[in-house]
């Protein structure tokens, strides 16, 4: 099938996208690495009549330590960010690595990755573990979004149709902290099934515990995280895990509560490891 035909712009900056956007009454997509999109514009799930490239603004391919954090640019692709090894950052090359395989991540964008929004994506799970922030952009100016709140449902997010995804801060770790991330999948470079991510960094006061790959969008299980920060790893029992669960994602089928319990026990067993 092709898609259906489409005007396409590659704006100079990150200005002119956006006043391309929001000039489209709504009928305008941003294309990132085209990795989502191209298949939806062919299936023709999305019929943008404008497509509006943002993948070669060079204020988006960038990657800036900012001290404390690091800045890392809306069309920065996986590959940029596994090659990366961000100083006191690891785990973000380590999720990177594990989005499907090298070709797809040469091309999709963490931006893009995030703007999709799909329930079994990585990034929508390890950012909120790892207590980043969304930089996003629009006719009204820069705002940002902690991670934990920009996706709002299965393919939602806080996002409006001309806003951009411009930049990710995600915080330096100190050297104590612990981080374990652990995805099901029957094969791999697949969606998975059930995965979790686990951060602990006292130095830092960061605890936290995210169950992703739900119907929805990822979900944050901050009792059981303070309980593994007091108590460490042992604090994941079974029914700990399985009781916090029922409270984060009530209603799950026996099969995928026992998916997402492993995933939980196995982040955190990764994380102090
Ligand atoms: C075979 C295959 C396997 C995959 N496996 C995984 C996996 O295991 N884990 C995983 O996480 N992902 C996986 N993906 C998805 C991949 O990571 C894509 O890169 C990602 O979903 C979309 O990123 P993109 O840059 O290609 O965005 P595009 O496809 O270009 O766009 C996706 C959506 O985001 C919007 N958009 C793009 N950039 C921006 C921006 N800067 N601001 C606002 N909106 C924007 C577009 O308008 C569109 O709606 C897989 C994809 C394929 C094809």
């Amino acid at each position: 099938m092709k898609a259906a035909a489409f005007e396409y712009i590659k704006p100079q900056d990150v200005p002119g996208a956006i006043q391309a956007l929001s000039g489209s009454a709504g009928e305008g997509k941003a294309l990132g690495g085209g990795q989502s999109l191209g298949p939806m514009l062919n299936l023709r799930l999305a019929r943008p009549k404008l497509l509006v490239d943002v993948s070669r603004l060079e204020a988006l391919r960038t990657i800036e330590d900012k001290g404390t954090f690091w800045r890392i640019g809306g069309a920065v692709t996986h590959s940029a960010i596994e090659d990366s090894k961000l100083v006191d950052c690891t785990p973000m090359s380590d999720v990177a690595h594990n989005i499907a395989y090298r070709t797809i991540r040469n091309r999709g964008t963490i931006g893009g990755s995030l703007a999709h929004a799909d329930p079994a994506a990585d990034w929508p799970l390890a950012l909120p573990a790892l207590a980043a922030s969304i930089v996003i952009a629009g006719p009204a100016g820069e705002r940002k979004v902690p991670a934990g709140e920009f996706m709002t449902g299965a393919f939602a997010t806080v996002l409006a149709e001309d806003e951009l995804v411009v930049a990710v801060e995600v915080l330096k770790l100190s050297k104590g902290a612990r981080w374990g991330y652990w995805k099901f999948c029957r094969k791999t470079g697949e969606f998975p099934e059930s995965s979790a991510a686990m951060l602990m960094d006292p130095e830092r006061k960061l605890a936290r515990v995210w169950v992703g790959a739900l119907d929805g969008a990822p979900r944050s299980l901050d009792a059981l995280a303070v309980e593994i920060a007091q108590r460490g790893a042992l604090a994941a029992s079974e029914v700990a895990v399985s009781a916090a669960l029922d409270l984060a994602v009530p209603g799950q089928d026996p099969v995928n509560r026992r998916l997402h319990v492993t995933a939980v026990r196995r982040a955190v067993q990764k994380g102090f490891a």
